[in-house]
């Protein structure tokens, strides 16, 4: 039996529109500030036709720094869930110094969601703006798509496909663009 094919997408900076600080994108704190890209509904619907889950990974590590709270991010989640066709949504909560052992550049959230859905990471697709997020989708076997919003350092080594934007992954996975 093959298993099926996934698109894994980070959610701040790829779904949903972070903060800049420093350079650097972040999760916004309020649910009254967590707002969905654009093209957001557009390219996961695309994918979805095009017969991939859509399961969103995110560290959310201001829950584990008692910076917001857990029903908060429950909430924005909620929202997300309501706007596009996502099938599940793996949080990490934790802090880096808290050693867990899903925490991206980790792979164990993909490797989750992909043992109870029946996917084969080998035919899936990882999208993400940080070089944790290229990392876990490599250490899971999939293909990475980084993009890259310009922020200092990030820059992964290794991404398959660099982009710009979710809208150029979308068509670079359904191999239009
Ligand atoms: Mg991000
Ligand atoms: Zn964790």
């Amino acid at each position: 039996m093959t298993g099926r094919r996934a698109v894994f997408l980070d959610r701040d900076g790829v779904l949903a529109v972070p903060e800049f600080r420093d350079g650097r994108s972040f999760a916004v704190r309020r649910l009254e500030d967590f707002r969905l890209y654009e093209d957001a509904a557009e390219c996961c619907w695309q994918l979805k036709q095009a017969g991939f889950l859509l399961v969103v990974v995110t560290n959310q590590p201001d829950v584990g720094h008692g910076l917001v709270e857990q029903s908060v991010v429950d909430a924005m989640h909620r929202r997300l869930t309501a706007a596009l066709p996502v099938d599940a949504i793996e949080s990490c909560y934790h802090t880096r110094d808290d050693g867990c052992d899903c925490r991206k550049p980790k792979p164990a959230m993909l490797r989750r969601a992909a043992a109870r859905l029946g996917i084969d990471c080998a035919q899936s697709f990882m999208i993400g703006d940080r070089s944790s997020d290229v990392a876990a989708g490599r250490a899971a076997g999939c293909t990475t798509i980084f993009i890259d919003l310009g922020y200092c350092g990030e820059a992964p080594e290794d991404p398959d496909y660099t982009v710009f934007s979710l809208s150029e992954a979308t068509r670079l996975i359904l191999g239009v663009g």
